[in-house]
């Protein structure tokens, strides 16, 4: 079987699960406690914490600890609501957004706030006018995905910044599509809250952080005990936390540039192939030249969605229908429709294929003459029906 779907989740780095084994056998202790035991899983917690906040230009006390980008996003929106309910009712988001973020926002708009989701163009992407034009005192947030899971669209994150900065709202952003490909600096980016998640970057699952500015002081979400400066309780997982600062370790600014090119070279792969063999598809986003890029979201023409993927499942690939999350029960994607609209055939025909450390040429080219089998029997199939 070949994988195919490192949007969805990645597999764990060797050196990760090497580090995290020495941690469960090793240093067990509760990084709570104060004798020996305690102590020495504390040094893991802030030498691994320390990795986390540089890899974004952070400082270690902005780094909360989270089950995931779930988490993450869900405690920027709603504690951000019930903190400044009194300042404003509104918050702006877009449209393509995961959905650990638009449910929150639904949730809210049902508690009375107002929630504007900014249209996105062809491309995934939102136009910083409508951002302008959305704007009011009264905002008190605006999250806005790094890059896209579906799609792999990239957001104008500095002008956005800028923008945000010139209101009252706080800006959080959704990069945990965009943390294993690209350098973030949350200064630089003028970025308030930022949500990341370790199983994307060949990490552990059910781990990940939220950073939050210094400035900014959230409610905590879970009550309990006093971990995580008060931010967030419950007993630390040590060997997870020490798992993702392994995967951030390997995650240098070059090795990041590396996999760019890498991806890139896929996808033209795949481009390639395809025109050469008679396929007739688009590329969903295409046109821009500034993506996430291990993600390639495709418009089979003539072929649904769900005969595709469970085709190519059946030859040994491993691919997704849009995002994970919502591709088993079969939902069109919301990301699709906010950028063809509901009547585009797109939305019943497209498949995301997304590349990851693994991934090789020779895969690619497997993928190709799969897909391209598939798509010629079910054509053919229909033109011997009509
Ligand atoms: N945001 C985006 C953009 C994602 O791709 C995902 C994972 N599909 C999440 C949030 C949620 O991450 P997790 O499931 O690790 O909480």
């Amino acid at each position: 079987h070949i994988y195919l779907d490192n949007a969805a989740t990645t597999p764990i780095a060797p050196e990760v699960i090497e580090t995290m084994t020495t941690q469960m056998t090793q240093d067990f202790g509760n990084a709570s406690s104060t004798h020996f035991f305690g102590r020495q899983a504390h040094t893991v917690l802030d030498t691994s914490r320390h990795i986390l906040a540089q890899s974004i230009n952070a400082k270690d006390n902005d780094i909360i600890l989270t089950s995931g980008a779930t988490e993450s996003n869900n405690m920027v929106i709603l504690q951000t609501a019930q903190k400044r309910a009194n300042e404003g009712k509104r918050i702006i988001t877009t449209a393509i957004e995961h959905h650990s973020v638009l449910k929150p926002m639904a949730y809210l708009e049902s508690q009375g706030f107002d929630v504007v989701y900014l249209p996105v163009n062809a491309q995934g992407v939102i136009e910083l006018a409508d951002l302008k034009a959305a704007l009011t005192p009264e905002t008190i947030l605006v999250t806005i995905m790094m890059g896209n899971n579906e799609i792999g669209s990239h957001m104008p994150i500095h002008e956005i910044g800028q923008l945000v900065h010139e209101s009252n709202a706080w800006f959080h952003t959704d990069a945990t599509q965009a943390y294993g490909l690209l350098d973030i600096d949350v200064q630089e980016d003028q970025i308030d809250m930022l949500s990341v998640s370790a199983h994307k970057i060949n990490g552990p699952k059910q781990i990940g952080f939220l950073y939050v500015n210094e400035a900014i002081h959230l409610p905590s979400f879970l009550m309990g005990g006093e971990q995580e400066k008060k931010r967030r309780a419950g007993t630390e997982n040590i060997p997870a936390v020490a798992g993702f600062a392994k995967a951030i370790e390997l995650l240098t600014p070059a090795v990041k540039a590396e996999h760019r090119a890498r991806y890139a070279g896929f996808k033209q792969q795949v481009l390639e192939i395809l025109q050469a063999n008679g396929i007739d598809f688009e590329v969903n986003g295409a046109g821009s030249d500034d993506m996430v890029g291990h993600v390639l979201n495709m418009w089979v023409k003539g072929v649904s969605t769900y005969v595709l993927q469970m085709n190519l499942d059946l030859a040994g690939f491993a691919i997704s229908g849009g995002s994970a999350c919502t591709a088993g029960d079969l939902e069109p994607s919301h990301v699709l429709i906010a950028m063809y609209g509901e009547d585009s055939p797109r939305v019943a025909e497209s498949i995301r294929i997304s590349f990851g450390v693994e991934t090789t040429e020779a895969d690619v080219t497997a993928f190709c003459a799969a897909l391209t089998k598939i798509v010629q029997k079910n054509l053919a199939k229909q033109a011997g029906k009509a």
